[in-house]
């Protein structure tokens, strides 16, 4: 394959903080979230769900909770990321174009690194004004909707979009025997409801090469390794935080670990107060994504504990992993 986010285009990212932290100060949501305005990136206060959901009560006049650099009309699609049925949403995401072309290109390395390609059919299962698809197909919004190519159009796959609930399977199965894609991108129980309509029948015999579980729980290396003697298949991992668009790809060599593109996120671990934790000791992911610039979302920590391990491949990225290591602290 020999395509990555290699050690080559490691990108210095310093200049990319600066300019986020200076745009975001300019909000009335980290004006008063930072206090004043930090010299240094580590200073910066970390962003939790609760601070992100008080925000939208404190900043009632716009959805975004007072984090909103650019004019809401800028925005080319807007979603509520704990999803369209819940009563109670208090967070939404947007993303301009530029944004998108960003995350584009993160998912467009992922699928390149897993060997989709040319001609390959993929299905994708996902829910009602899912994001994810936005970046993966143009179908979804219309062909003139986006300005920029979607990650199909630039590898010449055909994207197949189907729900993601284990009743759906049936229809997964059936779109499978005509049109034999090459993955699947689903959660594992629609794969495991999928395999029981199939009977004796293998997952590989109708044309799939892996199956990738999308998940925004860590599915462990030993669970992993089960559903792959299960089901006789390859299995990949995505990790996905919604709310930073936050898109990892499990590593190849560790299956332990999951790599996020340095280049677009930045990736830190921190502890209860907020602070860094030296490399190897146990904490929270904490993510920023440097490509989302309409609504800052900056030192994001999330509730997903692990470690960073540097020089742990090298495989992807400049061999930074992050090893989710869910039963806490060591
Ligand atoms: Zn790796």
């Amino acid at each position: 394959m020999g395509y990555g986010w290699g050690g080559a285009v490691v990108a210095d990212t310093r200049q990319q903080q600066k300019s986020l932290m200076a745009s975001a100060f300019a909000t009335p949501f980290y004006r008063r979230h930072w206090v004043t305005q930090p010299e240094e990136w580590s200073e910066l206060p970390i962003l939790r769900d609760s601070d992100l959901k008080a925000a939208r009560r404190d900043f009632p006049e716009n959805v975004f909770g007072g984090r909103l650099t650019v004019p809401e009309r800028n925005l080319l699609y807007i979603w509520p990321p704990s999803g369209a049925l819940k009563p109670d949403i208090s967070i939404y995401m947007g993303i301009t174009d530029d944004e998108r072309t960003h995350w584009v290109d993160v998912i467009t390395r992922q699928w390149t690194v897993l060997g989709l390609g040319a001609e390959d059919v993929v299905q994708v299962l996902s829910w009602s004004n899912d994001p994810f698809v936005a970046v993966l197909t143009t179908a979804v919004g219309g062909a003139s909707a986006y300005g920029s190519p979607a990650v199909d159009e630039l590898l010449g796959i055909l994207t197949v979009r189907l729900e993601l609930v284990p009743s759906e399977a049936r229809r997964t199965l059936a779109t499978a025997e005509l049109l034999h894609p090459a993955a699947l991108f689903a959660d594992s129980a629609h794969v495991e409801a999928m395999r029981q309509l199939l009977g004796t029948k293998t997952l590989a015999s109708l044309g799939y090469r892996s199956v990738i579980l999308r998940s925004v729980e860590w599915v462990e290396a030993k669970t992993r390794k089960q559903w792959e003697e299960a089901w006789q298949i390859p299995v990949r991992r995505l990790l996905e935080i919604p709310y930073a668009l936050g898109y990892g790809l499990d590593c190849e060599r560790n299956p332990q670990g999951v790599h996020f593109a340095r280049d677009h996120y930045v990736i830190e671990v921190t502890d209860d107060n907020g602070h860094l934790v030296t490399e190897g000791t146990n904490g929270y992911f904490t993510i920023t994504p440097l490509f989302l610039r309409s609504h800052p979302i900056i030192r994001y920590q999330t509730a997903i504990t692990g470690y960073l391990e540097h020089e742990a491949c090298d495989c992807l990225d400049d061999g930074v992993l992050f090893i989710p290591r869910p039963e806490g602290r060591q």
